[in-house]
């Protein structure tokens, strides 16, 4: 299979989406679109460094990277519209994994209407796959790290620590109760997407996906809104099943593991009914797990039986 004969096999046969005008095949996409702000984003998924053969079927991994860019457009408050997707091959590639890998992206694009509207192939030495995305939001209405407020209340939606669990027993072939779960959730994370349109009528509310803990979250917001944040460690939500690993590795997955794609968020303690009532709208878990306040020195506390610093960790490329 050569780069044309790829490029006509993932093509779509129709669009979806009413603001495009020309999709695969020309120069470049073109779209149309008037009154929305775009948000735009991008994420890079290298094998060896994000997935092996042990962690990934083909699938998974264009399921996980479209989800991560869909995760990434949900913290700005919009709705995905269209993904391009530029793919380094090796050449020992059998053309079955390549096109899984489409499937995967197709699997999650479809479920919000998604259109694959161009991209790059190309031959390499190892599996990098790039995909941007693009979303759009009423205008002025994107949410932002910078926004919050002294005496907002910290949230975030269901519970944490699980893809990095996912990760774990993957990596060292263990099953434990409830297994398949945690390793759903590495493979094929859930972005919260209707759950943040929910917020629409809050005023200001400040938002970041979870991608590399919540500690690291909590310090971009933290820093980007110049405050400090305390996290209430017993407030924390985890799985039941997660209490089966030891409690140095529950404490490293849920504020450090990162890859949950849930929502953290602030927003004042008049809008948190509204919030709660949001993820009862989309069942899903909402949690207050702290507060914004002003204290000198560090960015992220925790509060267990003292407030003390959180150091900010998480994975770090180029390090
Ligand atoms: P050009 O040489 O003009 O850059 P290409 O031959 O690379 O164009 O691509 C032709 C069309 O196929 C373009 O619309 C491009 O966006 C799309 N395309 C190429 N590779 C991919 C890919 N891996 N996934 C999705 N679309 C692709
Ligand atoms: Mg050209």
């Amino acid at each position: 299979m050569d780069e044309f004969q790829l490029i006509e096999k993932i093509k779509q046969k129709t669009y979806k989406q009413s603001a495009l005008i020309k999709g695969i095949g020309d120069d470049a996409a073109v779209i149309r679109e008037s009154t929305d702000d775009i948000v735009i984003a991008k994420d890079t998924f290298v094998e060896g460094i994000h997935f092996n053969e042990k962690t990934m079927a083909p699938d998974h991994v264009g399921y996980r990277i479209v989800a991560a860019n869909i995760s990434d457009l949900a913290a700005m408050g919009a709705i995905p519209l269209f993904y391009l997707v530029s793919i380094v091959i090796p050449n020992h590639y059998e053309n079955n994994y390549v096109l899984s890998i489409y499937d995967g992206m197709k699997d999650i694009a479809s479920i919000y209407n998604m259109d694959l509207i161009g991209g790059d192939t190309v031959s390499g030495n190892e599996l990098v796959i790039t995909v941007t995305v693009m979303g759009k939001v009423a205008k002025n209405k994107a949410r932002y790290r910078h926004t919050a407020q002294l005496n907002d209340i910290v949230f975030v939606t269901g519970k944490l620590g699980d893809s990095a669990a996912g990760l774990h027993l993957l990596l060292n072939d263990k099953n434990v109760e409830n297994d398949h779960y945690f390793i759903n959730r590495h493979q094929m994370p859930q972005p919260r997407v209707q759950f943040v349109q929910g917020l629409q009528e809050i005023e200001t509310v400040t938002l970041n996906d979870v991608s590399d803990g919540i500690a690291s979250e909590s310090h971009e917001i933290a820093k980007a809104s110049d405050k400090s944040i305390v996290l209430l460690d017993y407030n924390i939500p985890i799985h039941n099943s997660l209490k089966q690993f030891s409690s140095e590795q529950q404490t490293k997955w849920k504020y450090f593991g990162g890859e949950d794609f849930e929502i953290i968020g602030t927003v004042p303690r008049s809008d948190w009914p509204l919030v709660q009532q949001c993820a009862v709208n989309e069942k899903i878990k909402v949690t207050e797990i702290g507060y914004v306040t002003e204290l000198k020195d560090y960015f992220v506390y925790i509060k267990d039986k003292n407030i003390k610093p959180l150091r900010n960790k998480g994975y770090t490329h180029l390090k």
